[in-house]
């Protein structure tokens, strides 16, 4: 498996631990992960991500994959909902396949019949077609969002805070209190769309079904990786 990974390093961290866990739970105690990881540097990410310019990102992301693939990999996952804003440019363009977790976060909700779901994550993931667009032509779910000023608290925190590890019983108040309005709105269930997020919210704290994207990816990328 290529990871690639870095955004943030200290999410990444949880990409690592969870994987091996899932392995060992479906294969036995000493058995691990074949990984091989290509950590970014997040500053050089986020400025092209600030300046809009995923034009750039998406032949960055491209060269890393083919370095990856050479490497050994025989799939890749980006460890980031954001990211996947360009899956399809990067799709187009490498050999080996890209696990991606806004289908498989799709194929999650569909296998529990829920038709509208609300979507947290950062504001290219919240307010970008790359998920709303796809949930609703490819597998008929509609996506609500919170409002724009939610929206800017939840963006800034996810950098300001969840990237840096720093997860306070505070915001998650503010995060819950998000979460009822948009079940207020019609959502049956929330996507957790921020790879920190699971971090903060469990599904206990939610009255509504929760999709965590960080094990669902890594579900799916075991399930490849093992079949
Ligand atoms: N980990 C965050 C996500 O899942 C994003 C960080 C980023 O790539 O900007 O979207």
């Amino acid at each position: 498996m290529g990871l690639i990974g870095g955004m943030s390093w200290e999410n990444t961290i949880d990409y690592y631990r969870i994987i091996n866990e899932m392995v060992k739970n479906r294969l036995g105690e000493w058995y691990s992960a074949e990984i091989l990881l290509y950590s970014v540097n997040f500053e050089e990410i986020l400025q092209l991500q600030n300046q809009n310019n995923w034009k750039e990102l998406v032949k960055l992301m491209i060269i890393i994959c083919r370095n990856l693939e050479l490497a050994g990999s025989k799939a890749i996952v980006i460890c980031s909902n954001t990211m996947h804003k360009i899956a399809t440019e990067i799709e187009a363009k490498i050999s080996i396949p890209l696990i991606n977790v806004v289908d498989e976060t799709a194929k999650a909700i569909k296998s529990t019949n829920i038709k509208s779901v609300g979507l947290l994550g950062t504001k290219f993931t919240m307010e970008g077609a790359f998920y709303a667009e796809k949930l609703a032509k490819k597998y008929e779910i509609n996506t609500l969002i919170p409002d724009k000023i939610e929206r800017n608290y939840i963006h800034k925190t996810i950098y300001q805070e969840f990237a840096k590890g720093k997860f306070l019983e505070s915001t998650k108040e503010k995060f819950l209190r998000i979460i009822e309005n948009l079940i207020k709105k019609g959502a049956e269930g929330i996507i957790l769309g921020c790879t920190e997020l699971p971090m903060l919210i469990n599904s206990q704290d939610v009255s509504v079904p929760l999709y965590d994207t960080l094990k669902i990816h890594l579900r799916a990328a075991v399930n490849f990786s093992l079949t």
